[in-house]
């Protein structure tokens, strides 16, 4: 959504109306409502007091389907229409790029008319968007300076599916457009921009995580990475990882000289909890090989519930 929603619901935005005025108004004129100084404000309008007349307007619309993003706009006069424009956008390119593109290829249109046109929308937030004087969207920039520039343009909004014919024509050109219009190259959303990076970070990382050397007992257990933690406690990622005063880990750090437990065994996590007799009253039960990552999955779940080696 476009940063101006958050900022015109915001109570200190009411500083520019009295308590009485917000009060009386309805809710709807007071969020859409601009700044009082916005240069704009007097090109565009969400006053709901259509009507089909024979006045020059260009209905405009987005739309946006699982086969892809069309964006239009129409011409009508005399109730027919007299030019129109369909743009095939990609799948990646949210309804609200192609709501803007169908303003700004329309304001292109209108302004060589070189007289009072009105351009149609039923999308409100393409409207607060543009009505937004620190919107970073690049469309929506251009859009602001062509009407800042052709006074004879007004933009206003209708509400859609009521039956206005050009906003039907509009409606039935857009999704057309998503397999008919001519191709056009918009740049991705910013959300898809995020989600792509997110998914190749993720999966460069399973690759070194798949293919690492360190860390496979915990692999065994864990093998798909993720940025959620998996919630284990000190002495479970010490019994997982074998990072503990294990002597198996010590000698890895030459803080022994062997890895030997007292009892004449390899004294790694497994060994302490099944087999050493020093540890014999917290014992687990040994694994056969065969079932071995199932075991350990299992007394990582019930490690809060049950007595056993992690409250040695
Ligand atoms: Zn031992």
């Amino acid at each position: 959504m476009p940063e101006l929603l958050e900022q015109d619901l915001h109570p200190t935005f009411s500083a520019l109306y009295s308590a009485q005025q917000i009060t009386r108004a309805k809710a709807v004129d007071f969020i859409f409502s601009p700044p009082p100084n916005f240069l704009l404000q007097s090109q565009i309008s969400f006053a709901e007091n259509h009507i089909d007349s024979g006045v020059k307007a260009i209905y405009t619309d987005g739309s946006k389907t699982d086969e892809g993003t069309g964006s239009a706009y129409c011409i009508l006069e005399n109730y027919g229409i007299i030019a129109s424009w369909q743009g095939k956008l990609d799948r990646s390119n949210l309804v609200f790029q192609a709501e803007i593109l169908a303003i700004r290829m329309a304001i292109a249109a209108a302004s060589s008319l070189h007289r009072p046109t009105k351009i149609w929308t039923d999308s409100l937030s393409s409207l607060m968007a543009i009505l937004n004087p620190k919107s970073h969207h690049s469309v929506v920039r251009e859009i602001q300076t062509l009407l800042l520039s052709h006074k004879h343009i007004h933009l206003r909004w209708l509400k859609a599916h009521v039956g206005y014919l050009g906003n039907e024509c509009a409606d039935q050109l857009a999704k057309e457009a998503i397999t008919k219009g001519d191709p056009f190259l918009l740049t991705k959303p910013l959300s898809y921009l995020k989600a792509k990076i997110k998914s190749a970070a993720l999966s460069i990382w399973q690759d070194n995580w798949d293919n690492g050397e360190t860390g496979r007992s915990t692999h065994d257990i864990v093998p798909r990475v993720s940025n959620k933690t998996v919630g284990w406690n000190r002495e479970e990622i010490m019994f997982v990882t074998g990072h503990g005063p294990f002597p198996s880990y010590l000698l890895r750090f030459n803080l022994r000289t062997h890895d030997n437990c007292s009892c004449g065994e390899k004294g790694d996590p497994i060994h302490y909890a099944t087999k050493c007799p020093f540890t014999l009253s917290w014992h687990f039960q040994t694994p056969t090989v065969s079932l071995k990552l199932q075991w350990l999955k299992n007394i990582l779940k019930n490690s809060t519930s049950t007595p056993n080696a992690f409250h040695m």
